[in-house]
């Protein structure tokens, strides 16, 4: 892959078509929220970002089902930071149990089913992270599950 500057909102929003299929046929709620302004441009390799939200979001979307009580969600944020652009993916599914919280980021740990989960997404993900001086982090409140990737952002011009 080629390291490039990398429009932040343009590559979350193209990303995100390509689960609006998947998100309609389920009935989710989807949130996008672009708070950065342009000029949101980070340093990487772009299939490797496209990776990342790529696994972050197929996960949320499995995460949303039909039997939840509540109307399902998923709110994708882009926010600045100082120096950072952080991109959160957020869902109201079922919160993440204190086992499993434990090994999500190792390879081959699923919680799906033969054949809907390989269990390499997330380290997958961080490891992709991390090339990119990027951090993912996981957080959760008590309605909703929070996979945040804070990425150095670059200024455009330089
Ligand atoms: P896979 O999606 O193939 O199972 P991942 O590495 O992407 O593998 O995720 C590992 C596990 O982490 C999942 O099986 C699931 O239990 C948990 N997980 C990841 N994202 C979420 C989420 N948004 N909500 C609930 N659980 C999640
Ligand atoms: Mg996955």
């Amino acid at each position: 892959g080629k390291i490039d500057s990398v429009d932040v909102n343009n590559v979350v929003k193209k990303t995100v078509q390509l689960y609006e299929q998947r998100i309609k046929l389920k009935d989710i709620k989807l949130i996008e929220v672009y708070e950065t302004g342009d000029n949101a441009y980070v340093q990487t390799i772009e299939v490797n970002l496209i990776q990342i939200l790529n696994n972050l979001l197929s996960n949320a979307i499995d995460a949303l089902h039909s039997n939840s009580t509540n109307d399902k969600s998923l709110i994708i944020k882009v926010e600045r930071d100082h120096c950072d652009i952080i991109i959160k993916i957020i869902n109201n599914g079922p919160l993440i149990k204190e086992e499993v919280k434990e090994r999500m980021f190792e390879p081959l740990f699923t919680t799906k089913d033969v054949g809907e989960g390989t269990g390499l997404g997330l380290s997958l993900s961080r490891r992709l992270a991390e090339e990119m001086n990027a951090a993912l982090l996981f957080e959760q409140t008590n309605e909703a599950v929070m996979f945040i990737l804070r990425i150095k952002s670059i200024d455009e011009n330089s």
